[in-house]
This record gives structure tokens, sequence and C-alpha cells, in this order.
């Protein structure tokens, strides 16, 4: 015990958590409430987004206590809310580097960096890419990794696409992706699919989905967009094209573990080993929770059962060691900056108003690009888009910074299609940067507020 006390500092923090998933919030929840004032890093951009797997999904029709089901990223919204409740600290920011070897352990990202007596993994598993030949070629022309995000791009509507995959993602997807493509095709490599019964069936009685048995994609081709997939199928050898406009990846996961290789004990496959029946690692004061140590289960609930698990492991251990500063609190009504944002001025053709900042929709769009001289911002999202959501409160702030100053335009491009088709969208979110009616500028997918800032200071 004497060992730990004596490296006792004022500036070392109890418990750092890395990873937003359900694992990560529900570690911190419990952490919170325990008086440790965890530290969470919710990650940027390695290893999925800040608020994990949940946030590529639609509907979560499993998790206990919402009986008609909650998308995704409401779900995740709450869990946040809950945990900054709790006083956890929360920080959207990816870990670069952990040390392990010497304590207290250090944790640190680009911007900051910790001392801390224990910390808990909970960095949850990747979405694998094929590695086909084209496929760097293809990216975002035609191959996605996201149905949810990418689906309601005007390019896939009405069009045949495919989805590669055999597991429960994989079905999810290709049924989503039927209300907008003509027909799906879902390349399966075996003779089975290892999806849920209840979703193989839903798969194969849904008569826009086609599955093709036994088949992998060798290549994709097309001209500047894609065209189709080269498939081969793997009995016969026998290759063939399938004429698609999207490809979506669901071909599994790969636990986020590269920062602790070497420092802690890994399976072959790269899961963090736990002891039996627990969350603790090879290393004491580090515990392990979600899918970044579960290949069996790989749930939401029994991500969030074993970051539970983690907290209370932390506290007990740091309650040993004597090693624990509690931080007494009050619980803050939630502050959510998710649940707080100003929301975009609808705009009608009576309430358009060409000096204000916020505009949504097409007919404020078309208004602005031929009647004001300001810089426009636009942004492209979807219905259940995840970094949509995650986009939301980076922008937002930035766009306060500059009010009075630019325009920023929401466009919905399942509402407004014509819009997205016209500007070549092609996934969300996307933004796109105009000044005297020309596009200067496009910027895809999730990036820092600098980056954003840094767009707009140059060209205003
Ligand atoms: C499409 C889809 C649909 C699903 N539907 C359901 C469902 O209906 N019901 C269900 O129970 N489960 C569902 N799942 C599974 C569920 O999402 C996962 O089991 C669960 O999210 C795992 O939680 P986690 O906290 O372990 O990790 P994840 O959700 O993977 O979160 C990992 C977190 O770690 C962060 N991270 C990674 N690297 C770093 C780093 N270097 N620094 C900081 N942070 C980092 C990421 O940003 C992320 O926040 C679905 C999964 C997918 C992909």
């Amino acid at each position: 015990m004497s060992l730990y006390k004596n490296m006792t500092n004022p500036t070392v923090e109890n418990l750092v958590i890395i990873g937003s998933g359900p694992a990560g919030y529900t570690a911190a929840i419990y952490a919170g409430r325990a008086n440790l004032k965890p530290i969470v890093f919710e990650g940027f951009q390695a290893g999925g987004l800040p608020g994990g797997q949940l946030m590529t999904t639609t509907e979560v029709e499993n998790f206990p206590g919402f009986p008609r089901g909650i998308t995704g990223p409401e779900l995740m919204d709450q869990m946040k809310a809950q945990a900054e409740r709790w006083g956890a600290e929360l920080y959207t920011e990816d870990v670069i580097s952990v040390d392990l070897t010497q304590r207290p352990f250090t944790v640190r990202s680009e911007e900051r960096e910790f001392k801390t007596h224990s910390i808990i993994i909970a960095t949850g598993a990747t979405a694998k890419r094929l590695g086909l030949p084209s496929e760097h070629q293809f990216w975002s022309r035609g191959i996605s990794a996201c149905a949810i995000c990418d689906g309601a791009t005007p390019i896939f509507h009405g069009a045949e696409l495919a989805v590669i995959g055999a597991g429960d993602s994989a079905a999810e997807e290709a049924i989503y992706l039927t209300k907008y493509g003509s027909k799906v095709n879902m390349l399966v490599r075996t003779e089975k699919m290892r999806a849920s019964k209840a979703m193989q069936d839903r798969v194969l009685s849904n008569p826009k989905i086609k599955v093709h048995w036994n088949t992998e994609a060798v290549d994709i081709f097309g001209n500047g967009h894609m065209d189709g997939v080269k498939i081969r199928n793997s009995k016969t050898g026998e290759e063939s094209q399938l004429h698609v406009k999207g490809l979506f990846y669901a071909v599994g996961h790969k636990p986020n573990t590269s920062l602790f290789e070497g420092q802690i004990e890994l399976d072959e496959v790269g899961y963090v080993v736990t002891k039996h029946g627990s969350v603790e690692t090879s290393v004491e004061g580090v515990f392990a929770a979600g899918d970044v140590q579960d290949h069996e289960f790989r749930q939401a609930i029994t991500a969030a059962g074993s970051g539970c698990m983690a907290a209370m492991l932390a506290e007990r251990w740091l309650s040993f060691t004597g090693l624990i500063e509690e931080f007494h609190q009050k619980a803050e009504t939630p502050d959510n900056e998710l649940e707080h944002q100003p929301t975009e001025k609808k705009t009608t053709p009576e309430e358009f108003d060409l000096d204000a900042t916020r505009h949504e929709g097409g007919y404020a769009l078309r208004k602005l690009f031929h009647e004001s001289d300001r810089l426009i911002l636009v942004k492209y999202v979807s219905p259940g888009c995840g970094p949509c959501h995650t986009l939301k409160p980076i922008l937002n702030k930035v766009v306060d910074e500059f009010d009075g100053k630019i325009h920023f335009v929401e466009i919905d491009i399942d509402k407004d299609r014509d819009i997205a088709q016209n500007a070549n969208v092609t996934g969300t979110p996307t933004i796109q940067l105009f000044k005297d009616k020309e596009l200067i500028n496009e910027v895809k997918g999730v990036k820092q507020k600098s980056e954003y800032r840094k767009l707009i200071e140059s060209n205003l």
C-alpha cells in the first residue's frame, strides 16, 4: 500500500477514462457518483466517433428502458449528459500516448497531459476496411463505411447498391439502404450469415435485397465515381461484375488497442486480456471495459455493464491503496452542450431575413447565394447521421464567433435532394464554403474547431 501512497501528488487524477461509447460514459457516471471527478477523453477521430459505434446507427431497440426504441445518437447524448451531471470532465480529443510503465500513469492528447493513478480503457473497436486495390481511389466516391451517414446521398437514390458483410451491421445496413436504393446486393463470403436469426429473417424476406452467397469483392471499377464491384464466387472462382453505384462496408471491427501494445497483455487479435469474470487487466490500476475486451457479446448493454464494473473496481482499488481523493459535489442539472444548441432558423419565404446568420433549407440558400455578399458556410447533413450529430456543437461554436459576418445554412440532403445533387454532395456531413457565387472550399467529415475557424478567417 505504501508503495502507492508515497507517489501521491496533488496534481494526480484519480481516474482517466479513455473512450466515450457506452462503456466509457457508464464508467464516467459511476466514477462521478463515487466522487472521483473522472477525466474522460471522448476521442475525436481515432477509433471512431465521440459517442462510439452507436453514433452510426439508427434505432436501438434492445437497450433496456426504451420500450419504443431510441436512436443511437440520442442514447449517447443522454449518457453524456448523465456523465457531465455527475462531474465528469470531458475532452473531445484523441489520446495519442499512454505510459503505463511508471506510476502515476501518464495519458496524453495533442493538447494536454494528465498524470493519473488509474485508467479505464474503453476505446472500443473500429470498422475494418478490405484493402481492395482501388479502395482508396473510390473511398467516398461510392465506397462508404456508414450507410446511415451516406445512404441518403442523392447519387444513391434509386440506384443499385451493395453491402459487404454477413453480421448484424451488414444486415442492418442492407435493410436501411432499401429506403434509398432500387435494389441492395448483399455480398456474403460463405454460405451463411453471422447475423442474428431475427436480422437474417428481415434480410431474406425483403424483396429489395438479394443475397449473393459465397461471394467476395475483388476490386472496384468506375470513372471518377464507382460504377461497380468486381466479384468472385469463392466456390467456383468465377469472376463477374456487379454494377452498383454504392458499396457499403460492414466487415467487422478491430479493437482499438495500438496505444497499449507492449504495455499491457493483449490477445493475438489485439483485444485487451481481462481476468476471468472481471475487467482487471495485467496492470494493476488499469481496467478495460466494453468491446475493447469483449469479442463475444459486443452489445451496448454489456459494454455499459462492464463500464460500471470498471468504475467500481477502480474506486475500490483507489480506496485500498489510499490514493483516492474525493471531490464532493452537488449533482449539476444536465448541461449537455448538445442539448443547448441554437436551432437553425427555419426559413420560409415570409421569414427570410438577409441579415440573419443562421438559416435552414434550400430556399434560404438560393436567396443568400444570389443576394448576399457574405461568406456562406453550408452544412449538408442527413437524418440519423452520427458524425453530423458530433459536428453540430463543434460548428455551432465557430459560427457564433462569426455572428453577423457569415451566413450558415443547414441543408438536410433528404429534404433538399436537388440542392445536394447540384452541389455534388457524396456523403454527410459535408461543409461547403461559397463566396461571390463560387464554391471555394469543401470539407468532409468532422474536423477540429480550429480547422473550421481557420477556413472561415482566411476567406472573410
Ligand atoms: C451499426 C451498429 C449497430 C449496432 N446496434 C446495436 C444495438 O442495436 N444494440 C446494441 O446493444 N449494440 C449495438 N451495436 C454494438 C454497440 O454499438 C457496441 O457494442 C458498443 O458501442 C460498444 O461500446 P464501447 O463503449 O465498448 O465502444 P465504442 O462504442 O466502440 O466506443 C469507443 C470509444 O472510444 C473512443 N476512442 C477510440 N480510440 C481512442 C483514442 N485513442 N483516444 C480517445 N478515445 C478513443 C472512440 O471515439 C469511442 O468514443 C451496434 C454496433 C454497430 C456498429
